[in-house]
């Protein structure tokens, strides 16, 4: 029986721990040809050995798949489009990119350093971007040439951004403009044959592990396993997920659930007079629905927004 992914040619960027494995060794034993990105560096950023990627490739070559390892840094614009064309060179072509490499630097915002604020957004935006539009030139070229495609990209956002996360500005405004980029980029590339969604998952995985998930009882962290978040990320790189493109999806051992974006609220009649701002905004409050905390539940408590 050939799988769900059989033959399609998939990057995933940070495969070599965490939620980024479970997703290699998942696409690969549906029938994917896998490039294997990882660093191999510390949780902060710093490091680099390729010894992670291949121990993913060995997982998947040892089970009769096929994979190869890729240790690019995916905010570096050269190493970006090395692993694309490494994909193109190695398995003939390129399905799918799973942009999913990612680092932590969490600090209350009035003592957060500039280098902490640089490492997380060049990671995360510019790690996806990067690798992103190096896969939209190649499916815009083969377009072009006449060819077709039936490609993805598959983003990596968060709650944390989504909806907000203390202890992470960085991160969030990262995860946050991943979601903004996905929209984007889906409305951009439809024209190509390409789809862009995003996940935003849950999981205990070494950046998560000294959060507090750690407690959890032995459910909890069943529900916490990374392996959850693989069947969402295999189904979007088959040929199954082409009708489905600008969404951001939450996925974890507790739930799957699309997430809603931005729309606009409550409206009144434009106001050009600042003493006549309060009432309206008054009126808009009263009306607005509440944000969303972390687990999707209206947000309360303090120092959150609060009715008017
Ligand atoms: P993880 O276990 O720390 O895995 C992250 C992977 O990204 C590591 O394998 C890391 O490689 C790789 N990486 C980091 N910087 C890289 C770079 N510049 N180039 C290439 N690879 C790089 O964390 P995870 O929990 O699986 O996180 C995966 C993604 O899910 C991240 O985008 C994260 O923000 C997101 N996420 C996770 C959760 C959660 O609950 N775990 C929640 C929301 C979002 P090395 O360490 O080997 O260098």
């Amino acid at each position: 029986m050939s799988g769900l992914c059989e033959g399609r040619v998939a990057i995933v960027t940070g495969a070599g721990r965490g939620i980024g494995r479970e997703h290699a060794l998942m696409l690969a034993s549906e029938g994917a040809k896998v490039v294997v990105n990882d660093l191999g560096g510390e949780i902060d950023g710093t490091g680099g050995d390729l010894s992670p990627a291949q121990e993913v490739v060995e997982v998947i070559t040892g089970s009769g798949g096929e994979a190869i390892a890729n240790g690019d840094d995916v905010s570096s614009w050269e190493g970006a489009q090395r692993m694309v064309n490494m994909a193109v060179e190695t398995f003939g072509g390129l399905d799918a990119v799973v942009n999913n490499a990612g680092i932590l630097r969490d600090r209350m915002l009035s003592n957060m350093t500039e280098a902490e604020w640089d490492a997380v957004i060049q990671v995360h935006l510019k790690g996806t971007f990067a690798p992103s539009r190096w896969a939209a030139a190649y499916w815009r070229e083969r377009a072009k040439a006449g060819e077709t495609n039936d490609a993805r990209i598959i983003n990596t956002s968060s709650v944390s951004g989504i909806y907000g996360n203390p202890g992470q500005t960085n991160y969030g405004a990262a995860k946050a403009g991943i979601a903004a980029f996905t929209i984007i980029a889906a409305q951009e590339l439809h024209r190509y044959g390409v789809t862009v969604n995003a996940i935003a998952p849950g999981a205990l995985t070494r950046m998560t592990e000294n959060l507090g998930m750690g407690e959890l009882d032995e459910a909890g962290k069943e529900a916490m396993n990374p392996r959850w978040i693989a069947p969402l990320c295999t189904w979007l790189v088959s040929e199954e997920s082409a009708p489905v493109t600008g969404r951001v999806f939450e996925a974890s051992g507790r739930v799957l659930g699309v997430a809603e974006m931005w729309r606009r609220g409550p409206t009144v009649d434009p106001v050009d007079d600042p003493n006549e701002i309060g009432p309206a905004i008054k009126e808009l409050m009263e009306q607005a629905a509440p944000n969303s905390d972390m687990q999707g539940a209206p947000i309360t408590g303090p120092g959150r927004p609060t009715p008017f």
